[in-house]
Order: structure tokens, then C-alpha cells, then sequence
């Protein structure tokens, strides 16, 4: 069994006193190993799931040659000359669902309507609005459509044979929708993953509890469960645990036994650090880090046992985030949701940067890189700008309600003057 220490001592950059991002997160992404077991659920069920296998097209869609328009369905080599008029008797019509049976020919023309088959031989249609129909005679310019035109191709779509979805998908709409296009009703998907999470702190209450002096709610179990259920993650609320080392080993040996990652918050950073410290290397393989990044500086991360020692029992990746709230939200999102992507069998995409300029001058030390809370508005120019929000203290969980965007400043910035550009990393998107 590699160690992380072993491990992670090989990742160019390693520095556990100034662990840039990029290496934390190279890092994680190493750990992370997929669930295998795969489920079949109903087509509904599969919204916001991990395709598990390719999902591959049993037919061609659409599976007939059919009309883009409503007018005439002929055969192209009837146009003949440009610059002439073709003059074809209409032979009967095909509406969606109801296609026309027989031969057309040369001189003849079949009625269709948008989605109707092709009659056999034809393969070009000329739109309504192009033509004269005097009875049952048709007439328009050669010039009005090439052959071929208004056409929508058998297997245009989808082609028989071809993988329509590839595994490691996260299904949207629109796939829920190609799939059923395919007579498809049931989809194999992971399972969900399971990720049991916890509070440290003898200041927290819960919810319904009295706020003795010197206390505050815990809000932390909250917000992880919140990003958690976005992410389609089975969460395991485990309460608050106090400051002690036996509540926590126990905490910690029932999270491993029952999840796939344990996630904790608080107890990570100087001064509790040797506590946890201590505990964690006896039952788990945890490195404790100082990562290069505000908010989010202190972070454990490894893997815990179900047993009494490394390699006895269940095992669960292990991440033990910061206590600040806004710091969770930061790591969770930055270090901890691409781990738990790919442990659900999620074939990671990155998320998209866009350049803004910013309104207001920040603050920024070159070595670390920043995530800052930011509202993103388009001016009247159609140009990308932010504004930080108010404070950027890693305690002001307002801060990320009232935002709409990080702000994300890199690893070697320094400070940013205004109407400089820096990237920003929107928090919703459409779909
Ligand atoms: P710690 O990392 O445990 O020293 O906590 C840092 C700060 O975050 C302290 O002010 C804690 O009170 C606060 N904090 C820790 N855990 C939570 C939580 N679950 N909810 C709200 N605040 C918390
Ligand atoms: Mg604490």
C-alpha cells in the first residue's frame, strides 16, 4: 500500500507548509477511485445520474429520409436546367406519422408536411410558400432549390451502432430526452456515491438547542449537506462532535464504515491540529496540509479506516475542510467536488473561467491563490464586470449568499488595480 506521504512527495510542488492548489488538486484527483456498482433505474430517475455504460443507438433517428418543411417532396433529378420552371402533378400526401405509399414519378410531386417520410425515390422538397398549385399541378423556378434541399437524412441524429451517450455523463434534459428517442426506458447508471460529514467544535449547537454564551449554530453540516444533494451525492448527516478525541475516533470510524468519504469541518488548523493529528495516524493515512489558497489554508486529506489501524476494515477517503464557513464552501468546491465527481464515476469537465474587469481595486498577495467573493453584472457594452462583495473573511458566510461568482485569483498575482481583468467562476449556470 502506497502512503499518501509516499505518494504525494512524488507530485511536483509538494509542500505541505505552501501546498499551491493546482498540487492539492492533482493530488485528490490521484485518490479518488470510482464506485463500480451499477444500478438500472426508470428514465426519470436518471436525471442528474453518472451513465454508467455507453448508451448505444439501437437504430438510426430519425429512422427515415424526412421533410425539413411543409410543401413538396420530388425527385431532385426533375429540376433539370437552372433558370427554368418545373411544372409536377401532385400525386397524393404523407403527413408525420402517415407516409405515402407508391411510387412517385419524375413528373410527379407527393404533399408533405414537416416530419413526414420521404416517398420512395424522392429526395428534395420544395417549401409551400415556392410554389403555384393550380389543381393538382405544382409549378416554381429551378432556381428556388437545389436538389436535395429540405431534406433531414435517416440517422442524421443518431446513426445506428454509434454511441449516442459515453459512460461518465451526467445526464441532463436533453439526454433524458435522446434516450427516450431511442425507445430506450431504463439507463444504467453508478450508484450514488456516499459521503457522511460531521462538525468539530464544542462552541457549536444544533439546531433546536439553547445558544449558550460564547456559541454559535452550526451552520457548516448545513451547507455541506446543501452541496452535497447539488452534486446528486447521497449525504450522511452525523451531527456535531465534540472537541475530544474519543468522541471523534468514534465519529471518524463510524463515518469510514458507512460511506465512501468522510468529510468533517473544523479541528484542522494550528493549535487543534495536533489532536486530530495524532488520532488520524492511528487509524488513517491523513496528511495535514497548509494549502497555498484563501480562504481554505488548513485541510486534511487521506483516508480513514473503519478498523483500528491503516488497512483494517472499510476504507473511506477522508477530508478534513477548515471550520470557517466560507472556507468549507471554498475548498469544498475548489479542492474536495471534483474528487467526489470522479469517485461517482463522472468524467470531470473543468469549470469554465470568464475574463471580467474588476470595479474595484483588490487586495492580493503574490503565492497563494484567492477566491473571493464577487456579484458579476454585464455593463451596457456587453462586457463582463465584478465588484467584490463587502467582507472577505472567511467567517462572513453573507458573503457567498450575496455573490454570484468567485473571483478567482491565481497563484502568482499580486494586487489588482481597477479595470483589470481577472477571471471569475460563476456559481449558476442554465441547464
Ligand atoms: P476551527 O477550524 O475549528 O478553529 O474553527 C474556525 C472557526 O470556524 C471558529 O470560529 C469556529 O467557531 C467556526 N466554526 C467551526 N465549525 C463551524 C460550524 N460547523 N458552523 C459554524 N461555524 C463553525
Ligand atoms: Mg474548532
Amino acid at each position: 500500500m502506497t502512503t499518501l506521504n509516499e505518494f504525494s512527495s512524488c507530485v511536483t510542488q509538494y509542500d505541505p507548509q505552501a501546498l499551491p492548489v493546482t498540487a492539492a488538486q492533482a493530488i485528490v484527483r490521484e485518490w479518488a477511485t470510482p464506485v463500480t456498482a451499477i444500478e438500472h433505474v426508470p428514465l426519470h430517475e436518471a436525471l442528474d445520474r453518472v451513465l454508467a455504460q455507453d448508451i448505444v443507438s439501437p437504430c438510426n433517428v430519425p429512422a427515415h429520409d424526412n421533410s425539413a418543411m411543409d410543401g413538396y417532396a420530388f425527385q431532385g433529378a426533375a429540376l433539370g436546367a437552372q433558370g427554368g420552371t418545373v411544372e409536377l402533378s401532385v400525386a397524393g400526401k404523407a403527413l408525420a406519422g402517415h407516409p405515402f405509399n407508391g411510387p412517385v414519378g419524375l413528373s410527379a410531386c407527393v404533399r408533405v408536411m414537416t416530419g413526414a417520410s420521404l416517398p420512395q425515390g424522392c429526395d428534395t422538397v420544395v417549401p409551400q410558400e415556392l410554389v403555384t398549385r393550380v389543381g393538382e399541378t405544382i409549378r416554381f423556378g429551378t432556381n428556388e432549390v437545389r436538389a436535395g434541399a429540405n431534406r433531414r437524412l435517416a440517422g442524421e441524429d443518431l446513426a445506428r451502432g454509434s454511441a449516442a451517450l459515453r459512460a461518465g455523463r451526467i445526464l441532463r434534459p436533453s439526454d433524458l430526452g435522446l434516450i427516450a428517442s431511442l425507445g430506450i426506458a431504463e439507463v444504467p447508471v453508478r450508484r450514488r456515491l456516499r459521503v457522511a460529514f460531521f462538525s468539530t467544535g464544542d462552541e457549536l449547537r444544533s439546531l433546536g438547542e439553547s445558544l449558550d454564551p460564547g456559541c454559535v449554530y452550526d451552520s457548516n453540516r448545513h451547507t455541506l449537506f446543501a452541496m452535497l444533494r447539488r452534486l446528486n451525492i447521497d449525504p450522511l448527516d452525523l451531527g456535531v462532535v465534540r472537541d475530544h478525541p474519543e468522541a471523534l475516533e468514534k465519529a471518524l470510524r463510524n463515518a469510514a464504515a458507512s460511506a465512501d468519504v468522510v468529510l468533517t469541518s473544523g479541528g484542522v488548523s494550528v493549535g487543534e491540529a495536533d489532536l486530530t493529528k495524532q488520532l488520524l495516524q492511528t487509524f488513517g493515512d491523513v496528511a495535514f496540509w497548509s494549502l497555498a489558497m484563501r480562504p481554505g489554508r488548513p485541510l486534511a486529506f487521506g483516508r480513514v479506516w473503519s478498523g483500528e489501524r491503516p488497512g483494517v476494515g472499510l476504507p473511506a477517503l477522508f477530508f478534513g475542510l477548515p471550520g470557517n464557513p466560507v472556507a468549507v464552501m471554498v475548498t469544498f468546491y475548489q479542492i474536495v467536488r471534483e474528487a467526489l465527481l470522479v469517485m461517482s464515476g463522472a468524467t470531470a469537465q473543468p469549470v469554465p473561467l470568464i475574463q471580467a474587469t474588476s470595479s474595484e481595486p483588490i487586495r492580493k498577495r503574490a503565492g497563494r491563490t484567492e477566491y473571493q467573493r464577487g456579484v458579476a453584472r454585464r455593463n451596457a457594452r456587453g462586457q463582463w464586470q465584478v465588484t467584490p462583495t463587502g467582507s472577505q473573511s472567511s467567517g462572513v458566510l453573507s458573503s457567498m449568499s450575496e455573490a454570484n461568482c468567485f473571483i478567482v485569483l491565481a497563484h502568482e498575482r499580486s494586487d489588482v488595480s481597477v479595470g483589470e481583468s481577472v477571471d471569475i467562476m460563476l456559481f449558476d449556470g442554465l441547464i
